[in-house]
C-alpha cells in the first residue's frame, strides 16, 4: 500500500505546479485555527483540499477522525490517507508555540502531499506557516 502512495505522489511531487502560489481562503483557514483551538490540548489533524478550476487555491479542510497520537506529531497514518487528487496536502496543530515540522512531520511531508500547514499556540492567524514537501518554509497568501 505505501509503495503505491509513494509512486502516486513522486508523479505528483514534482510537477510543474510546484512553482505556482499557493492561496488559501480566510474562511478556511478560520476553521483550521478553530479546530486546532478547540482540539487543544490534543493535536489536530487534517486534510487540505483545493478548488477544481484554481488548483492551487485550497478551499477547504476535510477533518480525519482519529488521528491524532499525542506528542510525537505523527497526526496521520500513510495508509489512511485518500488517492485523491483535489487533496494537496495535510494541516496539524502543534500544542506548543513551535511552527516548525518534527522529524515525523519531515517524513510525512516527502511522502504524501505538496503542501502542509503546522498551527501552533496560540492558533491565531500569525501562528501557522507553511511547507513543501522538502519541508521548506513556502509561501501561501490568504485570500
Ligand atoms: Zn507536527
Amino acid at each position: 500500500m505505501s509503495i503505491i502512495f509513494k509512486r502516486k505522489n513522486k508523479k505528483k511531487i514534482y510537477t510543474s505546479q510546484d512553482t505556482h502560489k499557493w492561496k488559501i481562503k480566510q474562511k478556511c483557514l478560520r476553521l483550521i485555527l478553530e479546530c486546532a483551538k478547540s482540539s487543544y490540548p490534543k493535536e489536530f489533524g487534517g486534510l487540505l483540499r483545493t478548488d477544481s478550476k484554481e488548483k492551487n487555491t485550497i478551499i477547504e479542510v476535510v477533518i480525519l477522525p482519529g488521528t491524532i497520537s499525542g506528542d510525537s506529531h505523527a497526526v496521520f497514518q500513510l495508509h489512511m490517507l485518500p488517492i485523491d487528487y483535489s487533496i494537496v496536502g495535510t494541516v496539524h496543530s502543534h500544542p506548543t508555540s513551535n511552527p516548525y515540522p518534527s522529524q515525523t512531520d519531515l517524513q510525512l511531508f516527502e511522502k504524501y502531499g505538496r503542501i502542509h500547514i503546522i498551527i501552533a499556540k496560540p492558533y491565531t492567524e500569525k501562528s501557522w506557516r507553511a511547507y513543501n514537501h522538502r519541508g521548506n518554509n513556502i509561501e501561501l497568501t490568504v485570500i
